[in-house]
């Protein structure tokens, strides 16, 4: 996971520019949601500004940064995503199903709820681009928190105070991701080892299942992929434009468009930090990718 680096203002300039009816309309089903007291089916139209998500992430998941397809598709397999669910919160983890059924929170994660958060079902800092598993599968219909609930928040901003355990990586709301997760190889783990960021970053892990084998593996390629690029650097005598190719194959691994970048960005760095450690997670890396 990494931040999608959007201000909020930028954010309403782009969604008027693809749709300059958008943010009106959006006004105006929010205020119909607030006068019935709830979320109301039918006609939805978020789908109308998927474009503009997509091209800010990238056409990645904001969560799993997995990259899905080309541009003419992304749209058909992206979903968008309302980090706060709009009709009702069901009661996590699950006790059936996939996702993280079994496991046991560090911290108070909330109760569910009839009522969505359904102020924020037209709220554009309540959306981001998710891949079916991400969204679907895993994301469904649940919002830990630590604190206590506030479904008839009207803002994400005004929401803060029910500390939330999912991190929510558009713009600067929320806090970055690579704070709270670190990559340890192929392995999210939390950055730090005790505390509140700990507890966030555990949950988030678990939530969206951030070391399912699905993951692991394809970051295992990145991994091998981009130790061999390091080590090439230093074979003596190799001519200036491979040497250059590999410093641009590095450079674009960390940038972010690139699938699993926080992954790449903690490796490199490990790299120069723990020579010894880097090699043994990208010689392990490679034995993974082949097996
Ligand atoms: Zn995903």
């Amino acid at each position: 996971m990494i931040r999608i680096h959007v201000a909020e203002a930028e954010l309403h300039a782009l969604v008027t520019a693809h749709d300059h009816r958008w943010l009106d309309r959006a006004r105006q089903r929010t205020a119909d949601y607030r006068r019935q007291g709830r979320y109301v089916e039918g006609g939805e139209f978020w789908g109308d500004i998927k474009q503009v998500y997509i091209k800010l992430q990238h056409e990645k998941c904001a969560y799993c940064e997995s990259r899905l397809a080309g541009h003419a598709l992304a749209s058909k397999v992206h979903e968008v995503e309302h980090f706060r669910p709009k009709s009702r919160v069901s009661a996590w983890p699950p006790a059936t199903g996939k996702g993280a059924v079994g496991f046991v929170p560090p911290c108070a994660v909330g109760r569910a709820s009839t009522r969505g958060y359904y102020l924020l079902a037209y709220h554009p800092l309540n959306y981001v681009i998710a891949c079916t598993r991400c969204n679907s599968t895993l994301k469904a219909d649940f919002f830990p928190v630590r604190g206590r609930r506030s479904t008839r928040a009207s803002t994400p901003r005004s929401a803060r105070a029910e500390d939330p355990l999912l991190v929510y990586p558009l713009g600067t709301l929320d806090t970055d991701p690579a704070r709270l997760l670190r990559f340890d190889g192929v392995l999210a783990v939390p950055r730090r080892r005790r505390g509140g960021d700990h507890e966030r970053a555990r949950v988030t892990i678990e939530f969206f299942q951030l070391n399912h084998q699905d993951l692991t593996s394809r970051r295992a390629r990145l991994l091998g992929a981009l130790w061999l690029a390091l080590r090439a650097l230093e074979v003596p005598g190799m001519p200036e434009d491979l040497r250059q190719l590999q410093h641009q194959a590095i450079g674009q691994a960390q940038s972010d468009r690139a699938e699993f970048a926080a992954c790449a960005r903690d490796f490199i760095a490990l790299h120069r930090s723990d020579r010894a450690r880097a090699d043994a997670l990208g010689a392990s890396a490679l034995q993974l990718a082949a097996g």
